[in-house]
């Protein structure tokens, strides 16, 4: 692991004046337990040798790199390269860190994993790590994405879990975690939350991110072995932000890249038609911790819209927001419009469907490559859009030739 890594967040969970760990007090005890596990077993041989093993033959790792050369042909200037974890088992960089949770649990002795999930990306990958360990696992789920998302929740259902439908508040993603963390506390003992992103209270976000962090080293590695050099720009979508700083924590170490991270700015930049929040945010509190927010009137997490639900999320990770303080990493974003433009594109030029949370880091590439003849753009294919063809069809049809 590099020295950024090793020195960020600081022994209480601080990225700069972002992150922490606010929580209720019958979840201290626990919370100090998770991180003293953490601390001890991912350092093990044990640990270590397992979770190879799991990546190796069960998730398909190490995913490709591929060259889009018709993309970059078509725009002109920078050439476009693609992480491919749309090709990681369920189709999504999630599996990365819920797997590694998993394998966590059962070395603390666990029998549960419990989580939240909005549109359900989170859900399944935590079923499908529950079932491989042969653990329980209990989803909770707005009643409105239930709706929404009927295919996921038969995924979970199929994969052996329990979905909790919330039906108070906005019936959503903000209200399933309240719902979860709750159901959480007096089963603490057996069970162990897993936190979908690089968001909460620490130790996760640190953890979230170490557990992506193999997406950045094999990119790093392929795509020196790619092209024999390092890519200037490196690029993915920042929802919560864990792809993101999966793929970034890859390149820390090494002078002259710049990195972006694309937020969603859906249909507008008016409060409520986005979720761009350290373009838009404010210092503030969600969920445990401190970031940036998107805050209404009465300063509570505001509504937020945006074409891709994975990226929809008032809050984002307390590392982003310190990375985005310093300078080190430059945020900006992509609309509604533009992701769904690279979402076609992307689709009848290479022949994959991206998810459209990733075609937000595509149409950020594409904008920008004819500003950079010469160099090279790498992003974050950070899922498949299988789940995604049906809405975008039946909303927008099916793309012009
Ligand atoms: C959930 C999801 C995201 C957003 O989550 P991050 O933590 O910001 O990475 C992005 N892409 C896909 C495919 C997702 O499922």
């Amino acid at each position: 692991m590099t020295s950024y890594l090793k020195s960020h967040p600081d022994r209480d969970g601080f990225f700069g004046d972002y992150g922490g760990a606010e929580l209720p007090p019958p979840l201290v005890p626990h919370f100090k337990e998770i991180r003293e596990a953490y601390d001890k077993i991912s350092k093990s041989a044990e640990f270590i040798r397992d979770l190879r093993y799991i990546r190796k033959h069960f998730q398909g790792r190490p995913t490709p790199i591929s060259y889009l050369k018709n993309i970059s042909d078509a725009c002109g200037g920078a050439q476009i390269y693609a992480k491919r974890e749309d090709l990681n088992h369920t189709g999504a960089h999630k599996l990365n860190h819920c797997m590694a949770e998993g394998l966590l649990a059962k070395h603390m002795g666990k029998t549960k994993l419990m989580a939240e999930t909005g549109a359900g990306q989170h859900g399944v990958a935590l079923a499908t790590a529950a079932a491989y360990f042969g653990m329980e696992c209990e989803i909770h789920m707005g009643e409105i994405d239930i709706e929404k998302e009927a295919p996921n929740v038969t995924r979970m259902k199929l994969l052996g879990a329990t979905v909790v439908p919330v039906d108070f508040g906005g019936r959503s993603l903000k209200e399933a975690v309240d719902s979860a963390f709750q159901a959480y506390v007096p089963q603490a003992d057996h069970a162990l939350f897993a936190i979908g992103s690089v968001v909460g209270p620490h130790p996760y976000p640190m953890m979230v991110r170490d557990f992506q962090h193999v997406v950045g080293v094999e990119a790093r590695e392929q795509f020196i072995d790619m092209t024999g050099e390092l890519p200037d720009i490196v690029t993915a979508c920042v929802g919560g932000g864990s792809n993101a700083m999966g793929l970034f924590s890859g390149f820390f170490e090494d002078d002259g890249i710049e990195f972006y991270g694309v937020e969603p700015m859906g249909t507008s930049s008016n409060l409520g038609d986005h979720a761009a929040t350290i373009t838009y945010g404010v210092d503030g509190d969600i969920h445990g911790f401190h970031t940036l927010l998107l805050k209404d009137e009465n300063g509570d997490p505001a509504p937020v819209h945006t074409i891709a639900s994975g990226l929809d999320y008032p809050g984002v990770g307390p590392e982003h927001a310190f990375l985005h303080k310093t300078g080190r990493v430059n945020y900006t974003s992509a609309n509604d419009k533009e992701a769904l433009d690279a979402f076609y594109a992307l689709s009848r030029q290479e022949g994959i469907i991206p998810a459209l949370e990733s075609a937000h880091a595509l149409a950020f590439a594409m904008r920008e490559a004819p500003n950079h003849p010469g160099k090279s753009i790498l992003m974050n294919l950070s899922g498949r859009g299988d789940k995604d063809i049906d809405y975008v069809v039946e909303t927008f049809g099916i793309g012009e030739a």
